[in-house]
């Protein structure tokens, strides 16, 4: 960000009175920008006592590689709701949230992870506008190699 969001104003970085760390300040108006992490939401998706629901990725980073349901959460929803919902965007999955799965931090890309284990709704899934493809794997077929992120490695190792 390089101009003020409310007042089109020029951004510095300088450390604003009574605080302890470099933020973006308003040249104009003052404002102070924070900078917060992301959380990010997600499932692992279950059928049965041995499959997961898995993505494959038709968007950059990691175009082609397998990662389960996740995305950015929105604002104004809660992190169960956001995880289906990026299920069901990604895999077309309606899914029940069963259980937290996975809470952990990324501090260096700004990314806080909440990750739910959840079970089918229904039969129905397919691949979203995000997604080459979706497939349940058996633990034993997970495309361990395949993965598109750190993250997901150890979500599913987990
Ligand atoms: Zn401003």
């Amino acid at each position: 960000m390089k101009f003020c969001s409310e007042c089109g104003g020029e951004l510095v970085e300088r450390v604003p009175d009574g605080d302890d760390r470099q933020r973006k300040v308003c040249d104009a108006c003052e404002i102070v920008h924070y900078r917060n992490p992301v959380t990010v939401v997600g499932c692992l998706v279950e059928r049965g006592a041995d499959e997961l629901l898995l993505c494959r990725r038709a968007i950059e980073p990691a175009h082609g590689k397998w990662t389960v349901p996740a995305g950015f959460l929105e604002f104004g929803e809660g992190t169960q709701a956001g995880a289906r919902r990026e299920t069901f965007e990604e895999a077309g999955a309606d899914v029940e949230i069963r259980t937290p799965h996975a809470n952990f931090d990324l501090p260096h890309i700004g990314q806080c992870y909440s990750l739910f284990r959840a079970s089918m709704r229904s039969d129905e899934y397919s691949a979203g506008t995000e997604s080459l493809e979706v497939e349940f794997f058996s633990r034993a077929d997970i495309p361990w190699s395949e993965l598109a992120f750190p993250a997901v490695h150890f979500a599913l190792k987990l």
